[in-house]
């Protein structure tokens, strides 16, 4: 039989809490020095670059892995008529932009316009996630237009909870008016020395009307460039019990936060 006296039981208690104060440090910090894992994940091919393809080129660019993981492949017709019809369009296009980027494709294996969000597919997206091992996740803001973008902003949220929210958690917006509603951003990131690779990921998705959708993303990015004081920036909502602002700004020591 094991006796633990008092004192024994608070040295323990101690060292609990001291390992517990250093894990908790460890996961608040940036960690400029460590090789992050960032994934963006979108409702389809090109939403992720179109939100946030400034900020991957950042990331990129400071020696972060990426990974642009999307709901679907961009296909029509899903799932029961033509599963991959289009595909043969999208998915080149999708690894051309990932690759102008520096990022990697996933896909998780949904239909374009059918997206599930259940039990099952609740799962499967934590499932995914849990093997890649994000330090830093971005989705949709959840407030959207389009049933794909709801239905991944779900998927990753509740992926982001199960997982114990470990990791740095941000929302994004894409496509204003039509897409995206009622965004009030905490976070912006300077995107000026990287709009010129944003645009020709975004421009990579050719069959998807790049001279219309991305005419109207870079009012966005110049109206939020005016709110926070950079010539063009991504602005983001950072989700108030993420651990830590992971962002490019952040890391770098001169983030700029809302208000
Ligand atoms: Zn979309």
């Amino acid at each position: 039989m094991l006796l633990i006296s008092r004192r024994n039981l608070l040295a323990i208690s101690a060292g609990a809490i001291h390992v517990a104060a250093a894990a908790s440090q460890e996961t608040r910090e940036p960690r400029a020095n460590r090789k992050l894992k960032v994934i963006v994940t979108g409702g389809h091919p090109g939403d992720p670059e179109y939100g946030c393809g400034g900020t991957i080129a950042r990331y990129a660019d400071l020696g972060h892995e990426v990974v642009l993981l999307y709901l679907n492949r961009g296909e029509k017709g899903c799932p029961e008529t033509t599963p991959n019809a289009g595909s043969d369009v999208r998915v080149p296009e999708a690894r051309k932009a990932c690759e102008i980027l520096k990022a990697r494709p996933a896909f998780a294996g949904q239909c374009d316009g059918h997206a599930i969000v259940d039990g099952a597919h609740y799962d499967e997206f934590r499932g995914l996630l849990e093997a890649e091992k994000p330090d830093v996740l971005f989705t949709h803001w959840p407030v959207d237009g389009h049933a794909d973008h709801r239905a991944i902003s779900m998927l990753a949220y509740d992926a982001w909870l199960r997982m114990g929210k470990r990791f740095a958690f941000y929302y994004y917006e894409v496509s204003d008016g039509e897409d995206t509603l009622m965004f009030l951003p905490t976070d912006y990131v300077d995107i000026s020395a990287t709009e010129s690779r944003k645009r020709a990921a975004c421009y990579a998705h050719a069959s998807q009307a790049p001279d219309k959708f991305y005419s109207l993303q870079s009012q966005v990015t110049r109206f939020r460039g005016i709110e926070s004081g950079y010539p063009q920036a991504e602005a983001y909502i950072r989700h108030a019990q993420s651990p830590g602002n992971w962002l490019p700004e952040a890391i770098a020591g001169s983030g700029k936060q809302a208000g």
